[in-house]
């Protein structure tokens, strides 16, 4: 693995990741497995993202639960059983919790660490990332695994309706984000949003789903076929 170091306050990685749900943590082992010193900003307390931050009754999986899980490893795969078809919230989080901690990710991850900014310099061929706390690191690779459904965006009610498209992961400028691609059928692409806080909104990656905000920074998202 290559080092990682501190030079006036900024620290320098090969990969800098903005997020630990599941493609953040995804990212933090393959970045290693392919031997690049990596660091994952999250902003929250704890690793999961969207499973983390929605814990309200009833959340859970609208796919099956054999087809959430991760594939990268035959050993994790066979080890863990999933006691519902369709897993809920707190059995995911519990599953994400065991993937850190078996190939013992969390020494890559920051929590509490929210990315403010990210800027590219085409001198350096490298990134520039400032946190809140006003922390800097530079990378010559970004993954931004920030997701889509942790956060309302946006959202709320009353508010008017907003028709905006962006791509997260597709901003890297690096082919590392080819490295999301099995992983990242739930978050790649564009998510078009739009009329804000209707009945229904349409990922663009897939099925088609029922995206409510129920309170702040929270989505209850039902499966509608
Ligand atoms: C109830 C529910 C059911 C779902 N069911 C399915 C399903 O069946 N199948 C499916 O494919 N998908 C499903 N999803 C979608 C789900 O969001 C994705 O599958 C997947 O968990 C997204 O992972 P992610 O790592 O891309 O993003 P997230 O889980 O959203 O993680 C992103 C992380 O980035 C962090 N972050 C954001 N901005 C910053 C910043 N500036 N600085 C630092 N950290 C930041 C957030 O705190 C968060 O922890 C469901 C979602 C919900 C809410």
């Amino acid at each position: 693995m290559q080092e990682s170091k501190r030079i006036q306050g900024k620290q320098y990685f090969d990969a800098i990741v903005v997020g630990a749900g599941f493609a953040g943590v995804y990212s933090v082992h393959k970045l290693r497995e392919l031997g690049l010193s990596v660091r994952a900003l999250e902003a929250g307390d704890g690793i999961g993202g969207t499973w983390y931050h929605n814990r309200y009754p009833g959340a859970r999986c609208d796919m099956e639960s054999l087809d959430y899980s991760y594939a990268f490893s035959d050993e994790l795969q066979q080890e863990w059983h999933w006691t519902e078809r369709y897993a809920s919230q707190p059995e995911i989080l519990e599953y994400i919790n065991h993937v850190a901690d078996r190939f013992d990710l969390r020494k890559d991850i920051q929590l509490n660490t929210r990315v403010s900014g990210a800027t590219f310099s085409e001198a350096e061929d490298r990134w520039t990332f400032t946190t809140e706390a006003g922390e800097v690191f530079s990378a010559k690779y970004a993954v931004m695994a920030a997701g889509v459904l942790s956060v309302a965006l946006g959202c709320r009610r009353g508010a008017s309706p907003v028709k905006s498209k962006f791509s997260l992961t597709n901003s890297t400028r690096t082919p590392l984000q080819s490295l999301l691609g099995p992983l990242n059928a739930g978050h790649r692409g564009c998510w078009r949003a739009g009329p804000c806080c209707g009945p229904r909104q349409c990922l663009s990656h897939g099925r088609s789903a029922s995206v409510r905000p129920a309170g702040d920074g929270v989505y209850d998202r039902r499966p509608c076929f």
